[in-house]
């Protein structure tokens, strides 16, 4: 899949454009890597400069909510690593996801979603989208026939993370893509768990896609940000929005992320490779009631994952065969990964929905959406995977 990808200086493959897309209009002097332009404003050099901008006969910096040279340089590398046209960075995933569907959703339109998606942007359309008068029907992941019948005239959007979280779902791009545009329906991938090293989902026909740049894409759990990627025509509104609602990243921020993503195809090798390094060997484990991975049989999507994804990523959800108690033993246990929140950096991590995500979410309701006690979402990291199984063994003799 590495080959024949399209960046903005022709085809080459995901480890080049990780290393060198967007870097060199962005330098501005000999040195290698781009500087943090720590700037909150950009000055002009005469009211005809200036005039020249306003009238677009001059393509510059204006004024820090608008743009800047570091975060420039990281949106033009994402465009050359998911083949888009235009890409626009936000302070974090979340406010990537808000300020999309307050661009794209008109008031009276309508949204379908999938059912397993993170948690923040479920409540963010319950509780917010709702008040501007748009309607949402929730679908099961990677069912295109009841994405079919949820779809009505005012229908503008699909919106469906592959893979979800935490079950790691895969949908099947160009079936939902079909389906959607038959109707006039735009389809947004969040590709946060997936990133372009493991899946285009813009080659497969998708509108627009979106991350959480915090994960993977930075990597080192050491910044956040987010990203909406895709044609100049879909993005230019998102874009617009971001100037009005001020969700943008900072200058520090951008840098991190320019450089974490140097290494995302390298990085992603060894998160690909651990995750399922870890899945198979938990799957034989006696302790362990069932796992979730893309790339395993076993798993509901397995077909479309293994003809879709270049890799399936760091993230393994399984269960443990214990109560809730059992598993609190088994993270309180486990000696590399760290219990927080969070995935795809180079540390693994760990954690149980029902003490983490889904802390406020009543046992009932909670069951009723799969998140059982004994649940545990895992981010494989970078080191060693040996190390990781040593210690997962370990841990999972304390259950
Ligand atoms: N999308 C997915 C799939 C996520 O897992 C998350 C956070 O966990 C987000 C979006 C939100 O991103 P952020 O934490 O950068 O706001």
């Amino acid at each position: 899949m590495s080959e024949g990808r399209e960046g903005p200086k022709g085809p080459r493959g995901p480890s080049t454009g990780s290393v060198h897309g967007g870097e060199r209009e962005h330098q501005g002097s000999e040195a290698i890597t781009v500087p943090i332009y720590q700037t909150s404003t950009f000055w002009f050099r005469s009211s005809e400069e200036l005039i020249a901008y306003q009238e677009g006969r001059l393509r510059r910096e204006e004024y820090g909510r608008y743009g800047n040279p570091t975060w420039k340089a990281v949106e033009r590398k994402l465009c050359e690593l998911e083949g888009a046209e235009e890409a626009v960075l936000f302070g974090s995933g979340m406010g990537a996801a808000t300020t999309l569907f307050m661009a794209l959703l008109p008031p009276g339109s309508h949204l379908i979603v999938t059912s397993d998606c993170y948690r923040r942007t479920r409540q963010f359309i319950r509780q917010y989208l709702s008040r501007m008068d748009v309607e949402t029907t929730v679908i099961d992941p990677a069912d295109p026939q009841q994405l079919a019948g949820a779809i009505r005239d005012e229908t503008a959007l699909f919106f469906t993370e592959s893979p979800t979280n935490p079950y790691l779902r895969v949908i099947e791009v160009p079936e939902v893509v079909r389906v959607c545009h038959e109707r006039g329906v735009k389809v947004v991938i969040d590709s946060t768990f997936a990133t372009p090293v493991n899946h285009r989902a813009l080659d497969e026909g998708a509108d627009l896609v979106i991350h959480s740049a915090t994960k993977y894409l930075g990597g080192h759990n050491d910044l956040l940000a987010g990203v909406v990627a895709g044609s100049a025509e879909c993005v230019g509104p998102v874009r617009d929005a971001v100037g009005v609602f001020g969700g943008i990243t900072d200058a520090h921020s951008a840098w991190l992320l320019l450089r974490g993503l140097k290494t995302l195809a390298l990085r992603m090798e060894r998160h690909n490779a651990n995750g399922l390094a870890v899945a198979r060997w938990l799957e034989e484990h006696p302790r362990v009631r069932r796992v979730w991975y893309p790339l395993l049989p076993s798993h509901p999507d397995h077909e479309t994952a293994r003809s879709s994804l270049r890799g399936g990523g760091g993230v393994v959800t399984f269960e443990l065969d214990t109560d809730l108690d059992g598993a609190v033993r088994f993270t309180d246990a486990c000696r590399l990964p760290y219990i927080a929140p969070s995935l795809g950096g180079v540390e693994s991590l760990v954690e149980m929905p029902v003490t983490m995500s889904y802390w406020d979410v009543e046992r009932e309701e909670r069951i009723k959406m799969g998140i059982t006690d004994s649940l545990i979402r895992l981010s494989c990291g970078i080191e060693d995977g040996d190390d990781l199984i040593a210690d997962l063994s370990q841990a999972l003799d304390a259950v």
